[in-house]
């Protein structure tokens, strides 16, 4: 790990009212695709933690590694070296069930929405809680009352109340993208993951998302881990910016009194190596 710009802020975080340990907990994690030894891992040797209630932006170019970092963490892939713990997990050393259980503690939104277009609002917020439920449903009707009756909080928390009744298909981006997040709080999360939840939406929209996302974890001091494409919202959304680059960690920083042309060095072109994250002497 490069020096200059690293620090061990999650590894130092102490722990807090009544937590034991980190949320997450990786040590030189690796993810390779294929059997060939030819090919560069998609995840290098990652290490860091993560403690409760931290919200961590996760930025790097394209193919950076950012969504199999987030699809490690989730437990839908497992890591082909290195040792991984979430929520108390062990992800290389946990058993398909066991994965789908972590699976039921996380909240993931994803960039591109996942809803159910003919359906309701509420019904698709309804889906949020399948997984503690028996079997398939099949409207509205079918969940019960206690479950649609949070979905109605979940919405009213996002400022969607009005269009409980309405067609998934109608709502704008920004909108529906609210609507995944009253669908991925339906199970309670521990841990709300977010892989680029506004690359497809405007500036506004974004901001908006970005604001109720750090609402949501300031007032449940949820932890939260996002990739974001966009420096300045996770300057002025996140405590903590982890930087990928080519699948290695490069920079783990507190937003707090950072200079941003130090970070958009995630992005430069020049010197694409890890010297170029090390701040010269005298930039900070
Ligand atoms: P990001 O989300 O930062 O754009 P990804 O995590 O999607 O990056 O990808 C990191 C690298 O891993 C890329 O080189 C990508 O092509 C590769 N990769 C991701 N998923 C797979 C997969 N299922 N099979 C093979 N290669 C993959
Ligand atoms: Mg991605």
């Amino acid at each position: 790990m490069p020096g200059g710009l690293v620090t061990a802020l999650g590894a130092e975080a102490p722990a807090r009212d009544g937590h034991r340990g980190p949320v997450i907990r990786l040590t030189g994690l690796s993810k390779r695709f294929g059997s060939g030894t030819a090919s560069r891992p998609a995840l290098d040797d990652v290490s860091f933690d993560v403690g409760q209630g931290e919200v961590v932006a996760l930025l790097g170019l394209s193919g950076s590694g950012k969504s199999t970092l987030l699809a490690q963490l989730d437990g839908l892939q497992r890591p082909t070296a290195g040792t991984g713990t979430v929520l108390g997990t062990d992800l290389a050393g946990t058993g398909d069930a066991g994965l789908r259980a972590l699976r039921g503690r996380i909240g993931f939104v994803f960039q591109q929405f996942h809803l159910v277009g003919r359906l309701t609002v509420l019904e698709n917020v309804c889906t949020g809680a399948l997984g503690s439920l028996r079997g398939p449903r099949l409207g509205l009707f079918t969940y019960p009352r206690a479950v649609r009756e949070r979905a109605l909080e979940g919405l009213d928390r996002v400022g969607l109340t009005g269009h409980a009744f309405q067609r998934a298909d109608t709502l704008s981006g920004g909108q529906q993208q609210r609507v995944a997040v009253a669908r991925a709080l339906m199970q309670r999360p521990e841990l709300l993951l977010a892989d680029e939840p506004v690359a497809s939406l405007d500036p506004e929209s974004s901001a908006q998302i970005m604001r109720l996302l750090r609402d949501i974890a300031d007032r449940g001091r949820l932890t939260v881990l996002c990739s974001l494409h966009q420096v300045d919202l996770a300057l002025s959304w996140a405590d903590r910016i982890i930087g990928l680059r080519d699948g290695r960690m490069v920079m783990d920083v507190t937003t707090h009194g950072i200079d941003r042309a130090d970070v958009m060095r995630l992005y430069s072109e020049v010197g694409a190596d890890d010297e170029a994250l090390t701040p010269a002497a005298g930039t900070e």
